[in-house]
């Protein structure tokens, strides 16, 4: 496959502004913005309705999402008649308020740090390039929305309709969360999120412990138990997450609650799942109530293999090297849209490591080749039949 000269000019001329965009990745990883934070998150979503408005030319639609900031761009279609193109990011991260104080955003050669910089602060900056090339390269392209939601790191409560709105009638999403090594990702597990109660009897541990029913025994066997409802070989797993029970040394605890993470690549494992849990018999008298559920349904390769497929070719038009495709077990916003049927890639964001861990880095160098990959692909997707 040939490289397209305007392309190879639109990835030149993002190169040049790779100081531009760390700075932009700087100003947002020091503006804290944890999910359950609404002050943070409003205070983020101004700066980023701010930074992205001037570089865009074009002012951020504050959308209406429960409580929960939300901002979205729509950049209109160039010589083009295909459905939209949905770009998703998220402003929230995983880090609490305060970790800046240890933590400060900083570079050390081509690696940039700072809570939230992976995921996916870095991702959200190369969207916005990305869309600033499309518009000054005058490249025909589909119309572009990109949507920046603020609940994503604790399953997208308010975020998810707001998502699913936007999709519904897309012609494609691109998901712009952070890419370990730079693979796209092409699947991802669904996520179950279950709160198992257990309630016993209380009773004095010295004096008439037999009158008791203990929960957090209950709780435990409940947790032990669970190993057998995985099943590794179709990638299903049930990992009991946190216990709590008691209240005194010297008390048979009364209550317990457990909380289970369950992983699966297609529906039919997560109900199967779902199903055991529900009706589990323990040995004991203690009652068992669950809570939760199945939040994320998987995001199933069906989905993304077509996209991957013009996402390479994206990527050899740019002259970039060829991209590799991961599965993984995470679930992100893009799970809901392919489970409405829209065909959805995922990891178009930064290349880096360490999602979630203390540490997590951005590769600077890559920011703009990112960029230009994802403004080549919605190019890509105008050639589209
Ligand atoms: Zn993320």
């Amino acid at each position: 496959m040939a490289v397209d000269d305007s392309l190879l000019a639109l990835t030149a001329g993002l190169r040049a502004e790779l100081p531009a965009m760390i700075s932009m990745l700087d100003v947002l990883v020091s503006s804290e913005s944890p999910s359950d934070d609404p002050a943070r998150l409003e205070a983020t979503a101004d700066l980023v309705a701010d930074l992205g408005g001037r570089l865009l030319g074009l002012p951020a639609v504050r959308v209406p999402a429960g409580g929960s900031p939300a901002l979205r761009w729509d950049l209109p279609a160039v010589r083009c008649d295909v459905g939209p193109v949905v770009l998703l990011a998220h402003l929230d991260t995983v880090w609490p308020a305060g970790t800046l104080a240890r933590w400060p955003f900083s570079i050390t050669g081509d690696h940039a740090t700072g809570p939230g910089a992976f995921d996916m602060k870095a991702g959200l900056v190369q969207g916005l390039y990305a869309m600033a090339a499309l518009t000054r390269g005058g490249l025909a392209h589909p119309p572009v929305v990109l949507l920046v939601t603020a609940d994503e790191e604790i399953g997208s409560p308010a975020g998810r309709r707001v998502v699913e709105a936007a999709a519904t009638g897309a012609g494609a999403v691109l998901v712009l969360e952070a890419s370990a090594d730079g693979a796209l990702k092409v699947a991802r597990k669904g996520v179950g999120n279950y709160h198992v109660h257990f309630t016993g009897r209380a009773a004095h541990a010295g004096l008439e412990p037999e009158k008791g029913i203990n929960a957090l025994v209950a709780a435990a066997q409940f947790a032990l138990a669970l190993e057998g409802l995985a099943d590794p070989a179709a990638g299903t797993t049930v990992t009991p997450t946190r216990m709590t029970a008691g209240d005194t040394q010297n008390t048979v605890p009364a209550r317990a609650v457990l909380d289970i993470d369950v992983r699966a690549v297609t529906v039919a494992e997560q109900q199967r799942v779902d199903d055991a849990l529900r009706h589990f018999r323990l040995p004991g008298t203690a009652t068992v109530e669950v809570e939760g559920g199945v939040n994320r349904p998987p995001l199933e390769e069906d989905a993304a293999r077509e996209l991957f497929g013009l996402a390479q070719r994206a990527a050899d038009r740019c002259g970039l090297p060829a991209l590799s495709c991961a599965r993984v077990g995470g679930g992100s916003d893009g799970n809901f849209t392919a489970a409405l049927g829209i065909p959805t890639l995922d990891g178009l964001g930064a290349v880096g490591a360490g999602a979630h861990a203390e540490g997590e880095h951005v590769i600077t160098t890559a920011m703009p080749e990112r960029a230009a990959l994802l403004a080549a692909l919605i190019v890509e997707l105008s050639r589209r039949s």
